[in-house]
């Protein structure tokens, strides 16, 4: 069951679901604007949010910032007409190349088969909307190449274009007031790959970017609003592996040793599983 969590003052996020792929939303209330970052992957999950907000007597929502152009962050914005909707330019760019596409079953298939579309994806699609596939993709209002600060009240955030591999039009929001840092996916692995990837640069380069941010709070969207100490247990394991990588590429049993050697201790799963993600990282085959 989804949840509406107050993490601080001004910082609200809805819980996420991982079988249909819906991420956190994150609500940031100021005096005269609510944002809601990421719209929702359909329609009923962004109506939950607001049905929420109600509940808490909070304002709906009169800006909505995406993250990215992946279906589960933007098929909700439909369900916002007249709200001002913002992404970096990229991710428009992104989005208008989904306007032709079709989203019933063998539509589904044919570009699943051809690579355009990952099975992972089109398994939640069809949990989420079941056979009524009435999604449209709606263009955001309003772009921004590097970034753009909002003041929303007595609370601001900063939207930043990150990239990174996992979506390379990835934009972070900061809420400086409330040291909230909403990562949105853009730490994650490119799952648009003929493998699940990450390299070692792009790695290295985003959590060097990241760490620019004075933040008691990360937000990844797939998983939890995590402490500063849980973020930077989990930043120094990706940087490490990185590093490690840089030196082995492509072999995973020379960066498992040394990560083992240098850590004294055998691997985690999570960590051979990323380890797996740096090794066909260094694939020349996408
Ligand atoms: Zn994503």
């Amino acid at each position: 069951m989804q949840k509406l969590e107050r993490h601080s003052p001004r910082f609200w996020y809805m819980t996420p679901v991982a079988e249909t792929d819906r991420p956190i939303l994150g609500v940031v209330v100021g005096d005269t604007h609510t944002l809601l970052i990421d719209a929702g992957n359909s329609e009923s999950h962004t109506n939950a949010l607001l049905d929420a907000l109600a509940e808490n007597g909070l304002a709906r929502p009169t800006i909505v910032a995406l993250t990215h152009w992946h279906w589960d962050h933007i098929f909700g914005l439909s369900a916002l007409p007249w709200t001002v909707s913002i992404a970096s330019v990229e991710t428009k760019n992104k989005m208008e190349r989904l306007l032709p596409y079709e989203w019933d079953d063998a539509s589904l298939d044919e570009r699943v088969a051809s690579g355009i579309e990952i099975p992972f994806c089109a398994d939640a699609i069809r949990l989420e909307f079941g056979e009524a596939r009435t999604m449209r993709v709606v263009m955001p209002t309003l772009t921004f190449d590097d970034s753009l600060t909002l003041d929303l009240g007595g609370v601001h955030v900063m939207l930043k274009h990150v990239g990174g591999d996992h979506s390379p039009d990835a934009v972070v929001a900061y809420i400086p007031e409330e040291k909230v840092l909403f990562l949105g996916d853009a730490l994650y692995a490119n799952l648009y790959a003929p493998s699940w990837r990450m390299t070692a640069e792009e790695t290295l380069r985003l959590l060097a970017l990241l760490d620019m941010f004075d933040a008691e709070a990360y937000v990844w969207s797939h998983g939890s609003v995590a402490s500063r100490a849980e973020y930077e247990k989990d930043r120094n394991v990706l940087r490490l592996l990185a590093t490690i990588t840089m030196d082995f590429p492509g072999n995973k049993q020379r960066i498992t040793a040394q990560y083992e050697r240098l850590t004294g201790r055998a691997v985690e799963e999570e960590e051979e599983e990323l380890i797996t993600f740096f090794v066909n990282g260094s694939r020349r085959d996408a």
